[in-house]
């Protein structure tokens, strides 16, 4: 039987970490650590042009060094959590919501899709106009025929979905109006975020998904899949962005601030007071492992205003 709670970091392994990964690695594992939850470590390794297995390593390697562990998840050897080799759970899910009627190809290419989607979901995203959805059979064939390889989407219903987020409150959205329809299955054969995370999260008995609020906006459609899917639905908490003082998201493209540079200059106590500082928890940076923060762990502390992260505060370390 699952835990009663069972808390999740779901990297994707693309490249070195960076301190914005690092901040969502350690606020997911005090969530659950200060709920007395387990902790599971999944790699999103679905794109096979970004992720490599050195990566894998690597990343666990970095979090193991930072002072953070998992109760279950991936180990080295281990491809269970991989999602790399979970194709067939996500062809079992995708093949029950297409046997629901609800999944239809889509050949648009880039520019038609420019053309024909709304440019205004809340997140800025791009909101499918459904051009596709009403192909009759012969035009599907036809244009399969001619050798067009299409992408998969899900038919939304007009639908709202809400719920109260951990972090951010009431949150809701109308999928047909703020999301439209969204792919389950790129044209290259690789299943999309959207469903994997869904059909992971799902399986794997998560509770808790404490995350970037970059992902606030996919929330109400992976709500929506995992009642498709027959599963229960997590707790969402998401957390405010690290931004750099131009505004930016810290990225992947900050290669300085990446665990490459950052274990070459600091200490992994430091490094955990310092996101732990920017995170609320501590009034200043100060040495500290992630298991002495766990009692001063609190969404209150946490709130919602995104940090700025200065060349200064990070080269103090
Ligand atoms: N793999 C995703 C990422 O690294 C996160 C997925 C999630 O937490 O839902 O951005």
């Amino acid at each position: 039987m699952a835990p009663a709670i069972r808390g999740r970091f779901a990297p994707s392994p693309s490249g070195r970490m960076h301190l914005g990964n690092l901040f969502a690695a350690l606020l997911a594992w005090l969530d659950v650590r200060s709920l007395g939850g387990e902790m599971l470590l999944r790699m999103e390794d679905l794109d096979p042009d970004r992720c490599r297995q050195s990566y894998l390593d690597q990343l666990a390697d970095d979090l193991v060094w930072l002072g953070l562990d998992w109760d279950l998840g991936w180990q080295p050897g281990d491809r269970e959590y991989c999602q790399s080799s979970r194709t067939e759970h996500y062809r079992a899910a995708f093949d029950h919501l297409a046997a629901q009627g609800l999944v239809y190809p889509c050949f648009c290419t880039r520019k038609e899709l420019l053309a024909a989607s709304a440019p205004h979901a809340s997140d800025g995203a791009r909101v499918y106009s459904g051009r596709c959805r009403g192909l009759s059979q012969a035009e599907r064939e036809a244009l399969l025929a001619g050798g067009r390889s299409p992408a998969w989407r899900i038919r939304v219903p007009a639908e709202t979905i809400s719920f109260t987020d951990g972090n951010f409150g009431p949150q809701s959205q109308q999928l047909d109006r703020d999301c439209g329809d969204f792919i389950l299955r790129r044209s290259d054969g690789v299943y999309a975020y959207q469903l994997a995370v869904t059909a992971d999260d799902g399986a794997m008995g998560v509770t808790r998904v404490v995350r970037g609020q970059d992902l606030l906006s996919s929330t109400p459609r992976q709500i929506w899949l995992l009642k498709q899917l027959g599963y229960p639905v997590p707790a969402y908490c998401h957390l405010p962005l690290l931004r750099s003082p131009d505004g930016r998201r810290l990225s992947k493209r900050d290669r300085d601030l990446d665990m490459g540079y950052l274990r070459a200059h600091t200490t992994p106590e430091k490094l955990v007071g310092f996101l732990a500082c920017a995170a609320g928890l501590l009034p200043r940076p100060q040495a500290v492992t992630p298991y002495e923060l766990v009692g001063e762990f609190s969404w209150a502390k946490v709130g919602r205003a995104d940090r700025v992260i200065t060349e200064e505060a990070w080269q103090a370390l």
